[in-house]
């Protein structure tokens, strides 16, 4: 955890993707936890970005933002990552229309589950349940455990990621077609947007990028790395702090905030002001204030 509390969290979620908090109860919350600063960066979309801003108070600000799902290769590798984009046009251009493609591909991904665990006699598990999970969202693996979870087939969300049901190689983790990086950073970029690379070092989700595919995404346009995240150990925090002096990168830190679906409290991590104002600039689009 960072020594210090900003007041300053770049990287959170609501009910827009697949955290529990309403948007306009996230805005509330982040006040209640002594925050000035707040992005709201829902996976692939930015559904929730009006609400939350409608209920920003007096002082506060709201950078919006999205969290992208893309995969890098790396020779016959596939590896999964995310991307933060803070301040791009949301109104529409080819990132809106990306995300609406990810979007549907979330669905479709999500019906195959749904279909091979009815094949495979899991019949409890219906598609009318992972959309009560997911509520109107972007269908995300965390619905699908909350689903497996309801039935009683996994006995808590921890189960539900692990090797019987939706973890890594596991029989019911259908892979979906997210966005290849230099393609994602671009598209942010060019919406007048800030790409940051989102917990590059969080082994336990899976295997990372090396810093090569790093040093391609900055060719593409990449301008941040996430160093505190709760997901990082202080070896990796020094590591990506080295990394991103080198390549003359932002850093940021932040919660990853997802409400009751995982421990991590809003403001645990933050970023400092100084990197804030530099990531703001690196914008052409104001953030939000009340
Ligand atoms: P998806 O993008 O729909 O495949 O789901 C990925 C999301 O699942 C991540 O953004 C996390 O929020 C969540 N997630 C991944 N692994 C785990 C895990 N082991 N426990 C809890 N949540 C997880
Ligand atoms: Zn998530
Ligand atoms: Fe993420
Ligand atoms: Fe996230």
């Amino acid at each position: 955890m960072s020594p210090i509390r900003t007041g300053i969290d770049l990287h959170t979620h609501s009910t827009a993707s697949d955290g529990t908090a309403l948007p306009d109860e996230l805005v509330r919350q982040a006040s209640a936890a002594g925050l000035t600063v707040l992005a709201l960066t829902d996976h692939d979309t930015f559904a929730g970005i009006d609400a939350a801003a409608a209920a920003l108070p007096v002082g506060a600000m709201l950078v919006p933002g999205v969290e992208i799902s893309c995969v890098a290769l790396e020779g016959e590798r596939r590896i999964g990552l995310h991307l933060l984009g803070y301040l791009p046009d949301r109104v529409d251009g080819p990132l809106v229309e990306a995300l609406d493609r990810m979007r549907q591909a979330r669905a479709q991904r999500a019906v195959r589950v749904v279909e091979a665990l009815r094949a495979d006699g899991y019949e409890q598990v219906t598609h009318e349940l992972v959309a009560e999970m997911a509520a109107g969202a972007p269908v995300g693996r965390p619905h699908l455990a909350s689903a497996l979870v309801q039935v009683g087939l996994a006995k808590d969300f921890d189960e539900a990621f692990g090797p019987a049901w939706l973890g890594p190689g596991a029989r019911y983790r259908v892979p979906k077609q997210d966005l290849p990086v230099l393609e994602a950073v671009a598209l942010v970029r060019a919406a007048g947007g800030v790409p940051v690379f989102a917990h590059p070092g969080a082994h336990r989700r899976g295997p990372t990028v090396s810093d090569e595919t790093v040093a391609a995404m900055v060719g593409a346009g990449l301008l941040g790395l996430e160093v505190d995240h709760t997901d990082h150990d202080p070896a990796t925090r020094a590591h990506l702090t080295g990394l991103a002096a080198d390549l003359d990168l932002v850093t940021t830190g932040s919660s990853d905030f997802h409400g009751t679906r995982k421990p991590v409290r809003l403001g645990d991590e933050s970023t400092s002001p100084a990197a804030l104002e530099r990531l703001l600039s690196l914008s052409p689009h104001q953030p939000l204030v009340a």
